[in-house]
């Protein structure tokens, strides 16, 4: 390369605007494919653990006694895994960064306390699923009586 080419260049360079970014004094854009962190809307989870048993770093630990959902964003390598996994819906790739940590941790999520009309709601949702099973159960017996 001559050095008129180099010359050139160097000016180039002294007017044109920096290809970085004053990180963190200028904010960083985000775009929607941006590969941020997993958020998980708790209120929906019904603690299936599908998607523990599909992550493939082991970051998502749920326990369903506790009711707890629990991330290790160290451990997470952005694979949307449990992202497609999960049967309702409940989790998702937001496409921003979680504040840079010190220390190794973990974050967890519990469910929140039902309302007294929740509770309601949930407690008749169960009585009906349960009449439901008898009703079959008690369908299918009369049937395999009928066979016999
Ligand atoms: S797969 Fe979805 S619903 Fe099931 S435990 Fe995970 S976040 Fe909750
Ligand atoms: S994105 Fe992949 S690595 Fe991260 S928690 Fe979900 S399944 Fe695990």
């Amino acid at each position: 390369m001559g050095s008129f080419h180099l010359t050139k260049m160097s000016f180039k360079n002294l007017v044109k605007k920096p290809a970085t970014k004053m990180y963190p004094v200028v904010a960083p854009t985000y775009t929607k494919m941006t590969k941020g962190h997993i958020a998980c809307d708790i209120k929906t989870c019904i603690l299936c653990g599908i998607c523990e048993k599909r992550c493939p770093t082991y970051a998502i630990t749920v326990n369903k006694p506790d009711e707890t959902w629990t991330i290790n964003r160290f451990a997470c390598i952005q694979c949307y895994s449990c992202v497609r996994a999960c049967p309702k819906t409940c989790l998702d790739m937001k496409p921003d960064y979680t504040k840079a940590a010190t220390e190794m941790s973990t974050v967890t999520i519990k469910k929140p306390e039902l309302t007294a009309e929740e509770k309601a709601a949930k407690e008749a949702a169960e009585k009906e699923k349960a009449e439901r099973i008898a009703k079959a159960k008690a369908a299918k017996d009369a049937k395999d009586t009928k066979a016999t």
